[in-house]
């Protein structure tokens, strides 16, 4: 078994040199978060991790990671902006500020979708996430849609919205939205031109997409990107092998993969980062995959 042999640290080291992480929680944040950004810029640089995407439920990173840049030139260090009501919820000029200032991923809403309260406070989902969640009425929150997450009618503010993700070039997140949601904006978002789409952590039970749902998203052009914050013990506890069979369903060619880490009680997201990988070499994802799903993949949506 591979896990049992010495040299899969050296692949995994392997694999960590230009790899690039595309979900990451820091400091500054409202949230308690193990480390600050320039803290996790250090600890991808002792591995030679290319870039790392930060992500602020309320507010863009883009303007921060201007001075990580600066301390740590050798990783890049990533902004991105969320839409939740903090910023005005889809807001196009909040969007174009961000993108000017550097800004390369739009989040859809996190914690103020409407998918997300309802998968907390009706479906009883993913407990940790409801010391997060301001709104805990399911009848209120954002959706694309005027008529909530299974409505129909798209918001005009989101469609400006997806103008400026294109004339930007950013990369479109379509991440805790509902799957009917998820469906329409990504038809929407090819409609307005947007090639670069991401849906992060479909492998969590928050936001989850079925096998299905991966492939006939992949199939249209977006990218799964797995996240390792479901596999820990307070989270999922999801085994590697689900994350595994997932990249082999869905083909390496439309796989990222992020940690999502930051939490207090999880590792420090680069050395979270490199478990993740361990985890899939010894799940028998072979290394060139996982090249490709760490450099190769995220560097083309982020122009690196
Ligand atoms: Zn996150």
């Amino acid at each position: 078994m591979i896990f049992m042999s010495e040299n899969i640290i050296d692949i995994a080291n392997e694999i960590m040199d230009g790899a690039i992480d595309f979900h990451i929680h820091a400091y500054p944040d409202i949230t308690a978060r193990i480390q600050d950004m320039v803290e996790v810029a250090l600890d991808a640089k002792k591995y030679n991790m290319k870039a790392l995407v930060f992500k602020d439920h309320n507010t863009m990173t883009s303007d921060r990671c201007y001075f990580v840049n600066k301390m740590v030139p050798e990783v890049k260090c990533i902004g991105s902006i969320t839409l939740n009501y903090s910023i005005g919820g889809f807001n196009p000029i909040a969007v174009e500020i961000a993108a000017k200032m550097g800004a390369k991923v739009v989040w859809m809403p996190s914690i103020d979708a409407a998918w997300t309260i309802h998968q907390v406070y009706v479906e009883n989902k993913a407990k940790w996430i409801r010391p997060m969640i301001r709104i805990k009425n399911p009848k209120e929150g954002l959706s694309i849609f005027k008529e909530g997450f299974n409505g129909s009618s798209i918001r005009p503010e989101v469609k400006e919205v997806l103008s400026v993700i294109k004339q930007y070039e950013m990369v479109l997140d379509i991440l805790h939205i509902s799957p009917k949601e998820r469906k329409v904006l990504v038809d929407l978002a090819k409609e307005y031109g947007i090639e670069k789409i991401v849906l992060t952590h479909p492998n969590c039970e928050l936001g989850y997409a079925d096998i299905d749902e991966q492939k006939e998203l992949a199939k249209k052009g977006v990218y799964m990107d797995y996240s390792f914050l479901p596999l820990l013990p307070f989270f999922d506890r999801q085994s590697p092998e689900v994350v595994a069979t997932m990249i082999k369903d869905v083909g390496y060619e439309k796989s990222l993969l992020c940690t999502d880490l930051g939490q207090t009680i999880n590792p420090p997201p680069v050395e979270g980062y490199k478990l993740f990988i361990l985890h899939l070499l010894a799940s028998g994802i072979p290394k060139e995959w996982l090249l490709h799903i760490t450099h190769y993949n995220p560097a083309n949506l982020l122009d690196l």
